[in-house]
């Protein structure tokens, strides 16, 4: 039998003892100091791919239970919560059946990302729906503005400065911006001009359509650390956006007549057109909306391409007088609740009447601006008091009512209960 001391080569790449800095025994084997620094970068890459990947501990909720969870934070907008849930169970099952290998699904069967497009007047909840299902599904989250984008030799923004703002909510850590949400908001804005609809910028919304096309149909961008626009020199993080889930929003305004247009045209042609147009004359905005058809998206101004990578389509309703009641009230952190909470933390009580909460809502629907009104009209009235009352030597009691908010009245204070009796 040879003797130890005589065969004492790395049993991996078969460098002797005198080759090598270090050489290590085992039963038998033997490795040096080079193929151990090699073994332990495989092993680190392969934990950073799935070991760790945060696409292993994804846990994707039931649709049923994503509806819910939305419930308790967004007002209305059943039908577009119903086409959400789907959408983003679907989108993750997706993901976690590419990683995990699906379990009885045909494995020449691709499923396609299906991106989401919003569509609903401003201050109805679209940035909260997509902000809300992101912190459930505990991923990385960004809000990107569609109209800053411009086509490359334009001055403004490269799309991947979309990515970039994804990579920055999930602290750079790339894999788990790969699995996160975007919300873009304001696509209407880029559509290219037609007669049928107004928009202000000139730059063609033609080119920013392609230049997004590819994020959201997914692509390794190369992402600048530092934003702005690309330069020849810098270094680049490479983001893969295939797992990303884009939603796209916005107010579209111009869409309705389209749509009208076409249901006319259509119904007349089957000899059904009057019944047709009394119906989506009846029934308003809102019903009309829920006709559209992806055709109608291309007489709005986009192109066939980047239509077909916004399958999903859900629609939101413009938030009625009962319905911002509820927004400022019941959900978890509805203003009202916020506000009062920041009022305890001087000792203060902070509250709204009925008739305050109905005003409020009766304004906000004049303002035509949905939700975002409210906040604003809020912190109007109680700007003074929040001025005043931090300088107090008692603790008081804040009462708003109807009269208060229709500016009838100043906002009651009084000295808290247990202040009054002391
Ligand atoms: P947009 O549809 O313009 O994206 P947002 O989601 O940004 O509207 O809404 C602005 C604010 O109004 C939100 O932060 C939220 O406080 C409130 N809000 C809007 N819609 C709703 C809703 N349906 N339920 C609860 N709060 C809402």
């Amino acid at each position: 039998m040879a003797r130890a001391s005589q065969i004492t080569m790395c049993s991996f790449c078969g460098k002797s003892k005198a080759e090598v800095k270090r050489l290590i025994a085992g039963p038998g084997v033997y490795i040096c100091d080079a193929c151990v620094g090699v073994c332990r970068e495989v092993l680190e890459k392969e934990t950073q791919t799935e070991g760790e990947s945060p696409v292993r501990v994804l846990k994707v909720p039931k649709p049923a239970e994503i509806k819910r969870h939305l419930d308790n934070h967004v007002i209305g907008q059943d039908d577009a919560k119903r086409t959400l849930s789907v959408a983003v169970y679907n989108h993750y099952k997706r993901i976690l059946s590419k990683k995990e290998g699906a379990k009885g699904a045909a494995d020449d069967v691709e499923i396609e990302k299906s991106n989401i497009l919003m569509l609903g007047p401003t201050g109805c909840g679209k940035t909260l729906l997509a902000r809300t299902l992101a912190k459930l599904l505990d991923v990385p989250f960004a809000i990107a503005d569609a109209t800053v984008i411009t086509e490359a030799g334009y001055v403004g923004e490269d799309v991947e400065n979309i990515v970039l703002r994804l990579l920055h909510a999930a602290d750079f850590d790339v894999t788990r911006a790969q699995i996160g949400i975007v919300y873009i908001d304001e696509i209407d804005k880029i559509a290219r001009k037609t007669d049928n609809v107004s928009i202000t910028r000139d730059v063609s919304g033609e080119g920013v359509q392609q230049g997004l096309l590819k994020i959201l149909e997914g692509t390794v961008c190369n992402v600048p650390p530092q934003g702005g626009r690309k330069h020849p020199q810098q270094e680049y993080i490479k983001v893969d956006t295939t797992h990303i889930l884009f939603i796209c929003g916005g107010a579209f305004v111009g869409l309705d007549p389209i749509i009208q247009r076409r249901l006319g045209r259509r119904s007349m042609g089957f000899g059904t057109g009057t019944s047709v147009e009394q119906r989506t004359g009846e029934f308003g905005e809102q019903s009309v909306a829920r006709k559209i058809e992806p055709e109608d998206l291309l007489s709005f101004g986009f192109i066939p391409e980047f239509i077909g990578r916004l399958p999903v389509i859900a629609i939101l309703d413009e938030l009625n007088q009962s319905e911002l009641c509820a927004v400022l009230t019941q959900p978890k952190n509805a203003l009202i609740h916020q506000l009062s909470k920041l009022f305890a933390l001087d000792g203060n009580e902070l509250i709204f009447t009925g008739d305050a909460v109905q005003e409020l809502a009766v304004q906000a629907v004049r303002k035509k601006t949905g939700a975002r009104a409210l906040r604003a009209l809020v912190e109007k009235l109680l700007r003074d008091v929040m001025f005043e009352l931090p300088s107090s030597d008692v603790t008081s009691v804040v009462v708003v009512n109807g009269a208060v908010v229709r500016g009838e009245a100043l906002p009651l204070i009084s000295k808290r209960p247990d202040q009054a009796a002391a």
